[in-house]
């Protein structure tokens, strides 16, 4: 008889099984034994009963060999009632053996049955491999089966339980791992939902993380990643979801902060910034235990990943946004600039830099000018919506788009008109620098540079000017970068040298003196003339040091001439204006000067006149300190700068040299020559001739009064040993 009590044994109150969603699903139970009676009479003791409110199926088994068979076919078996004494005495214990030992399962319970008590196992054996139980078939009444199957049934349930548990944790670490290798919060998001959506064994349909104002204080909560039937909502702000329930969920998940799984299966993951992350799953099936626990420790896991992967955008937020502003920076444009030049688009880049933005700075204060920067960006973003704007400079825009839209007219129309800062209207204008991109097959460096170099051209001409980008413009930049890297090597490498050319008197051909003039030979062997290198030098602070070298080494060449018993030669030295900018010059000149023990005397400086006309009131005070210490001071290619007469007048210099253009002109017309040496005479100086080249030339100056000459008449810019051999060949014909 069945006691129906214990068929309902604990039905109610028993935790939900793992597979609680499909309720009906039957226990499997595999019969084992080889006599069919036994087969027929668990059938019959068994049929119809409910185990924690599941039906039991039988699967039968004849033999050892087709109890293995059944085995490894049914994977969710429950519970093996097994007869011991079949094709063997222990075909029944070999049965358990392969199971426990081959197959590695261990959740199937083992009921162990048999006809006579002489075959019952050892206690060992039957704790060696996880037996449930032994009866033999006599002791097994209905109502024992049954209790003992049940007793199984919960073992074996609560074995798949812990199974269930490890595998969850497998996956959530595994999720982890995955996860760590998604950069960018939205990847990082979808991660997630297809991870969560894998643990619960869900489609990965109908899931929401929305985001809690995760960038910034006032921005609202928004839609960050979204999948299956919610997938065009990614973006949206959490209030415009037109989806009440859900909405209404995340909303409350958001402000309580925590998870919740009934009505709705709500996560929240939790940052340190006190910010956080709700998802909405949409699971159609009730959550046991288990899931909820493993739901925590993904939680709990994910929150971390969620703000590393915050941290990370911040990063890269800060490496390619421009904090003023917000838009994008110098690194963002450039991989744009990349990606357009990939695309062959019509595309051109513009630099536009706003006109004395640095004196408004100083005038109206940064916080002015910062607003100016916003209403000139704001200008911008609006009126060119097909192209991308960044920051390249504290002063520097940078526009790339369509050849239509990033267009002189429309830029310049753009900045027209005022903007309003604080209530006060502020003109704007720009110099711009324009390179389009068609054709193009550069990488985006080469492009800004190009532009760079539009820009600067754009502002030499005019304030407010635009200047597209030519290949001629190009070839210049680039001739002048290739010498200069070119000239700081061979500053290094020491391919500067001095060659000296003598000045003698007009009158009888005596050496006067000899002016310094420096060479560069590249490592081809080519001189590259100074009237090409020198600027370049001025403008890129190389100057400075090039004219020390000059100095020290002249001074040096003085000495060696007075060793070789040239005692009274004068060495002109020549003297550039950035030389003259340098804080220390005159020091440069005394240590030179004492450093190579040569009297101040028999040194001059050579300036140009033009740029005694630029910047008398620096000039001036230089001038006279190194006249105190006796070096005497020339003026330079006197003739072609715009030197007025009191400027003149109020240098202190003791030469005046004649450029060579008017020397050249001389046969034809001397009109000129003859003013600049009276005028020269009157101010008490001496006069030196440049480039005298006839001895037409020589006879004319001499009869006009000039002293002094120098020119290929009397000898070219000479090396050392050349001048030694120049000298003495002079000193016994004079
Ligand atoms: P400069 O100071 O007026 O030098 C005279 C230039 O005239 C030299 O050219 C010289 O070689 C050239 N010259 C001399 N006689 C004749 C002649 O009869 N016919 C012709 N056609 N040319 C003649 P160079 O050496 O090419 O120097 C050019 C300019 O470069 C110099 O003009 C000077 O302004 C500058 N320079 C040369 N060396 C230095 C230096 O060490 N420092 C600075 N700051 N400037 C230098
Ligand atoms: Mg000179
Ligand atoms: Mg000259």
């Amino acid at each position: 008889m069945v006691d129906d009590d214990l068929i309902l044994i604990d039905e109610d109150d028993a935790p939900a099984s793992p597979d609680a969603g499909d309720a009906m699903q039957a226990w499997r139970v595999l019969v084992v034994d080889d006599d069919q009676d036994v087969h027929r009479a668990t059938e019959l003791a068994l049929r119809g009963l409910l185990v924690e409110g599941r039906p039991l199926s039988l699967v039968h088994a004849y033999s050892a060999a087709e109890a293995r068979a059944a085995v490894e076919a049914v994977p969710d078996l429950a519970v093996i009632l097994l007869d011991v004494v079949m094709e063997t005495e222990d075909a029944g214990l070999q049965l358990v053996r392969h199971v426990r030992q081959d197959l590695q399962r261990e959740a199937v319970r083992i009921i162990l049955r048999t006809g006579q008590p002489g075959y019952a196992p050892e206690l060992d054996t039957i704790r060696h491999y996880d037996i449930n139980d032994y009866k033999t078939k006599s002791e097994l009444t209905r109502v024992r089966l049954f209790t003992s199957l049940t007793t199984a049934v919960r073992s074996y349930r609560q074995m798949r339980a812990h199974e269930e548990i490890r595998r969850g944790f497998e996956m959530v670490i595994q999720a982890s791992t995955e996860l760590t290798k998604m950069h960018g919060m939205q990847m990082f998001a979808q991660g997630v939902v297809s991870q969560l959506c894998a643990l619960l064994n869900v489609e990965p349909a109908g899931l929401i993380c929305a985001q809690d104002g995760l960038h910034a204080e006032d921005e609202p909560a928004r839609v960050i990643a979204a999948a299956g039937r919610f997938s065009h909502l990614i973006h949206r702000p959490l209030d415009e979801l037109e989806l009440p329930t859900v909405q209404e969920a995340l909303a409350n998940c958001l402000a309580q902060r925590r998870s919740s799984f009934e009505p709705h299966m709500l996560l929240y993951f939790s940052m340190e910034s006190g910010r956080g992350l709700a998802a909405y799953v949409d699971v159609r099936r009730a959550l046991n235990d288990i899931d909820r626990q493993l739901l925590q420790v993904f939680c709990a896991s994910m929150a971390v990943g969620f703000e590393n992967v915050l941290l990370y955008d911040r990063l890269v937020d800060q490496a390619y946004v421009d904090p003023l502003l917000r838009i994008p920076n110098l690194n963002r444009l450039l991989e744009m600039l990349d990606a357009r030049l990939m695309e062959r688009a019509d595309s051109t880049l513009a630099l536009i830099d706003i006109d004395d933005f640095s004196a408004l700075n100083d005038t109206l204060g940064h916080e002015f000018g910062d607003a100016v920067l916003q209403a000139v960006a704001h200008r911008l973003s609006q009126g060119l919506p097909r192209s991308h704007l960044a920051r390249l400079g504290p002063d520097i825009f940078g526009v790339l788009g369509p050849s239509d839209e990033v267009a002189v007219g429309h830029l310049q129309q753009l900045l027209h008109d005022a903007v309003q800062i604080h209530g006060q209207r502020v003109r704007v204008s720009a110099t711009m620098g324009l390179v389009p991109l068609s054709e193009r097959i550069d990488a985006g460096v080469a492009v800004l540079k190009d532009a760079h170099v539009a820009l600067k051209q754009a502002k030499l001409r005019q304030r407010g000017s635009a200047v597209y980008f030519s290949a001629a413009m190009g070839q210049d930049a680039r001739e002048r970068m290739r010498l200069l890297s070119g000239l700081r090597h061979a500053f290094d490498a020491q391919h500067m040298f001095l060659v000296y050319q003598p000045k003698v008197s007009l009158h009888d051909g005596r050496p006067q003196g000899v002016e310094a003039l420096l060479r560069w030979r590249m490592s081809d062997g080519q001189l590259v003339p100074p009237d090409r290198f020198i600027p370049l030098a001025e403008q890129s602070g190389l100057m400075g040091a090039l004219g020390t070298f000059v100095l020290r080494s002249a001074c040096q060449q003085l000495a060696r001439l007075r060793a070789a018993g040239e005692h009274e030669l004068v060495m002109a030295i020549n003297v550039s204006q950035a030389q003259l900018r340098e804080p220390d010059f005159v020091a440069t000149v005394q240590h030179a000067l004492v450093d190579a023990g040569v009297p101040a005397a028999q040194v001059e400086l050579e300036i140009t006149e033009s740029m005694a006309a630029d910047d008398l009131a620096v000039l001036r005070p230089l001038l006279d300190a190194v006249r105190a210490m006796g070096v005497s001071v020339a003026i330079d290619d006197f003739g072609t700068g715009f030197s007025s007469l009191s400027v003149l007048r109020h240098l202190p210099a003791q030469r005046l040299k004649i450029d060579r253009s008017f020397i050249n002109e001389l046969d034809h017309d001397d009109s000129i020559a003859r003013m600049v040496i009276s005028l020269g005479h009157s101010l008490g100086m001496r006069i030196t001739a440049e480039g005298v080249e006839t001895e037409s030339q020589r006879q004319a100056l001499c009869e006009l009064g000039c002293e002094e000459g120098q020119g290929w008449l009397f000898a070219r810019p000479l090396d050392e040993a050349a001048l030694l051999a120049w000298l003495a060949e002079r000193r016994q014909a004079v």
